[in-house]
């Protein structure tokens, strides 16, 4: 077969089964955000090079899809959407009441090695909360929705959670460089030890390394005193620390009250350098990467030019949701799925036959409308699991009537037009169009 028939290294075509699962975990991310108060928002998926470069660390960057347009303009296919979303609040957004709760699903790329829940092209589902001065009711809002969400799918999950602002501020007392920090942090998010060592003894000596290998290794409960213990290394920074630290303890302890699991992770630090306080990460049962991550990134508008703001979100991976999700996909919603056999094809059979298929719509039914030999379709309702067949032949038509067989007993019966809805039992308020649409 022509080499162009398979799709590129690290991205998939997602078919039968598996488009089912795709739509029904982003319908129930809809509904579950929704629930929780998110709206949607949809930005670009390329953007300017430059709108990543500025924070999104040094890993994302160097697996960045960079390209130049014909004008010339450095763009970039968006390997997460955090950033995007804060140009899209600057731009469009500022007059808004606060906090703004955004959700979004989203495709992204990452020229990374592809393996088991890592793809080029994956799909992202995200929360971002901007502008909530109550930052533990922001954090938790967004846990809590991801919780909701994974115990809605059946998906055995965990949460691990640290804080990248107690480093920073450590790092700052110590005079360590943004850049060198940022390389730290994501040493120790790739639990590069040694080379941490290495690196801090060289450029900072043994007091850098002793701190922070210490912080990597103190759990929550010995977190304060650990703190205590540099106040006058962390001079003017020991209030901020502290407040971190409590955050932290807080933001755990609210959580195991909700019903979540979570645990400290001394070394979680993420991969994004836009974070400044609370992180933490999603982890499911039978998968041993993450399929989320999130926390806090205060201030990153004034990255972009804007003023300083609360914000904090996550994203879940869809892709990696997928490998883990046991039970399969609902399929369609629709509690009856009737397949509509028109026999009279003309301009009066079509009529007709429309004016059932619209009815059952307004009812929640799936009632897609065949034409052809009615054993054929049959053998297809049967394949593909529709409860009923509707028969719409000239005698239908003149008599105002319905030939429906239930397929799970062959039953069939005449049955006046009118009286369909009746027969088939469904509830007499019609339902409405968009479940998502308050
Ligand atoms: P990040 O934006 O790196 O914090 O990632 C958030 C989530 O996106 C991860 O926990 C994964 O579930 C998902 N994710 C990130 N990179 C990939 C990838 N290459 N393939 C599939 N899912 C990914």
């Amino acid at each position: 077969m022509a080499k162009f028939i398979q799709t590129p290294r690290g991205t998939r075509d997602l078919v039968g089964e598996d488009a089912e699962t795709f739509e029904y975990l982003v319908n129930e991310f809809r509904r579950i955000a929704r629930l929780n108060g998110f709206k949607p928002i949809v930005t670009p998926t390329i953007e300017f090079f430059e709108l990543f470069s500025r924070k999104s660390g040094e890993e994302i960057i160097r697996s960045m899809y960079v390209f130049k347009d014909k004008a010339g303009r450095l763009l970039a296919l968006r390997p997460e959407v955090t950033a995007s979303i804060v140009r899209a609040y600057l731009r469009n957004l500022l007059g808004e009441p606060k906090p703004i709760l955004l959700y979004y699903v989203s495709q992204c790329f990452r020229y990374e090695e592809p393996q088991r829940g890592r793809y080029r092209e994956f799909w992202q589902l995200g929360l971002e909360v901007i502008g909530e001065r109550d930052r533990l009711n922001s954090d938790l809002r967004v846990v809590y929705t991801i919780y909701e969400y994974l115990e809605s799918l059946g998906i055995g999950h965990w949460f691990v959670a640290g804080n990248v602002g107690i480093y920073r501020a450590f790092m700052d007392s110590l005079g360590i460089s943004e850049d060198d920090q940022d390389h730290v942090l994501h040493l120790i998010d790739k639990d590069l030890v040694d080379d941490v060592r290495e690196f801090l003894a060289k450029r900072y000596g043994v007091e850098a390394v002793e701190v922070i290998t210490g912080l990597m290794n103190r759990g929550i409960d010995g977190l304060r005193d650990y703190v205590v213990g540099y106040k006058d290394l962390l001079g003017e920074r020991y209030e901020a620390v502290m407040e971190y630290v409590e955050d932290t303890q807080r933001f755990i302890t609210y959580s195991r009250e909700l019903g979540l699991r979570i645990e400290y992770m001394p070394k979680l630090v993420r991969g994004l350098a836009y974070y400044t306080g609370l992180i933490y990460e999603v982890k499911a049962e039978g998968l041993d990467i993450s399929i989320g991550g999130g926390g806090r990134y205060d201030n990153l508008t004034l990255v972009y030019g804007g003023s300083p703001e609360y914000m904090t979100g996550a994203a879940l991976g869809l892709d990696r949701i997928m490998l883990v999700l046991k039970r399969g996909a609902e399929g369609s919603s629709a509690r009856y799925r009737v397949i509509v056999i028109l026999i009279k094809s003309d301009l009066e059979g079509y009529r007709y036959a429309y004016d059932i298929v619209k009815e059952l719509h307004r009812y929640g039914v799936e009632a897609p409308l065949y034409t052809g030999k009615p054993s054929k379709i049959l053998s297809l309702a049967s394949r593909r699991g529709y409860t009923h067949a509707i028969f719409i032949g000239s005698r239908e038509v003149v008599e105002n009537r319905v030939t429906i067989k239930d397929l799970s007993t062959g039953e069939q019966v005449v049955i006046d037009k009118n009286r369909l809805i009746e027969y088939l039992n469904l509830p007499p308020q019609p339902f409405p169009q968009d479940p998502c649409s308050t």
